[in-house]
């Protein structure tokens, strides 16, 4: 008998759900891949312990770039986290209007996690980038934190020859619905095709994934992959569940 492959949520902001720890038992009992990214190293510490016995949902340790102003405080222990963590996000940069003043602080963030990364090496890190694209791809050419680390870029926004720039470097992206409604992140998740793409509900941000019980709902993001794709759903739902099995 085929066994239904495993749903994925790559990018997942499980500590701003209702009733958290919940969440984590039902997306175990659902066998749901999730990356539960966080938004501080101390967030992290709180729910890594509730998950360390976990099959399919990780936690990652991040510090978000949009928080990075009032957390500066916090990067030491997110270096330390780094080192017992093999997930981390949300980190990242946020050139957009509300948060380009606090840039160098984000860099200085991101390049202390690149080389911690580097040091460390087989992190699996989801990255914002928002407004940004460019200026984390110059930082991955400098620091080389993608060939010995895992890339994955969450809703991607940046231009076509970015994506391609990124690819070239092993990176994959995370896609979810809304952003499968744009004919940009359509485009996007054509180049990067099944060898490259994972699905990500980047709840409670996004419209299309909420879900009556609680957990977010993966299948907008797939049926709008396999469509995308020209393949069917069971196809789209397979590659991308032996994607995410690499790193899970
Ligand atoms: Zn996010």
């Amino acid at each position: 008998m085929m066994s239904t492959p495993s749903r994925v949520d790559a990018h997942c902001h499980v500590d701003l759900l209702d009733n958290w720890q919940e969440v984590i038992r039902k997306l175990e009992r659902r066998a749901q891949f999730t990356l539960a990214v966080t938004t501080t190293p101390k967030a992290w510490a709180t729910e890594q312990e509730f998950a360390r016995h976990c099959r399919y949902v990780r936690i990652g340790v991040g510090l978000h770039p949009q928080v990075v102003r009032e957390r500066m405080a916090e990067l030491p222990l997110l270096e330390r986290a780094i080192g017992d963590s093999r997930f981390v996000g949300e980190v990242g940069l946020d050139a957009s209007p509300m948060h380009k003043d606090s840039l160098p602080d984000q860099r200085k963030v991101l390049g202390r996690v690149f080389s911690v990364c580097t040091e460390v090496r087989g992190r699996v890190l989801s990255l914002h980038s928002l407004r940004a694209a460019g200026l984390i791809l110059e930082m991955l050419e400098e620091t080389k934190v993608h060939e010995t680390n895992t890339i994955i870029f969450h809703w991607f926004t940046g231009s076509a020859s970015e994506l391609k720039r990124a690819l070239s470097m092993g990176a994959k992206i995370s896609v979810n619905a809304d952003m499968l409604r744009t004919e940009r992140g359509r485009s996007h998740a054509r180049m990067a095709g099944p060898e490259c793409t994972l699905t990500e509900s980047d709840a409670p941000f996004t419209r299309a994934h909420s879900s009556v019980d609680g957990v977010p709902n993966m299948e907008p993001a797939i049926n709008a992959l396999a469509e995308c794709w020209g393949v069917s759903v069971p196809v789209a739902m397979s590659s991308v569940a032996h994607l995410a099995h690499r790193y899970w």
